[in-house]
């Protein structure tokens, strides 16, 4: 059982269902890497990142889980916007190790699953050539999740 809200959410579960159900193969909870990422291509060299739109404030003005409490605003930004800077943190991290392919799911995504999975598959490649695959999308598959001047 876990209780730690960083692995093994709602969120996180469909999206490895899905992957799994698409052929993937990827692991979990690798320890060694900064932040833990939530699934890990050891060989394609991609990690995915599965985050809640509200803990982590997803920056989409369309979407609707990300609101603020209404409540006790100032203890809220404050925690959300640190949140959102350790997401920074690790990202810059995980770059730094040498991992240049960070994908960023977004828990609004898993409501449209035909969309997420073709756009998992668009940057992950095929789930049966891992290796032909990856110089392609390198640069593009960084492009939508990472904010350089936010
Ligand atoms: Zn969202």
């Amino acid at each position: 059982m876990r209780s730690n809200k960083r692995s093994g959410t709602r969120p996180e579960l469909f999206v490895r269902r899905l992957l799994h159900g698409l052929g993937y193969r990827f692991r979990t909870q690798v320890g060694g890497l900064p932040g833990r990422p939530d699934l890990v291509f050891t060989r394609r060299h991609i990690v995915v990142q599965v985050h809640g739109c509200f803990w982590h404030q997803h920056s989409d003005q369309h979407c609707r889980l990300r609101s603020m409490p209404k409540s006790n605003t100032a203890y809220w930004s404050v925690k959300l916007a640190r949140n959102v800077e350790r997401d920074r943190d690790q990202e810059v991290a995980l770059v730094a190790a040498g991992w240049q392919v960070i994908i960023t799911v977004w828990e609004c995504e898993c409501a449209r699953p035909d969309l997420l999975a073709e756009r998992l598959m668009s940057l992950l490649g095929s789930a049966r050539e891992p290796r032909h695959a990856k110089a392609a999308f390198t640069l593009s598959a960084r492009a939508p999740d990472i904010q350089v001047n936010p």
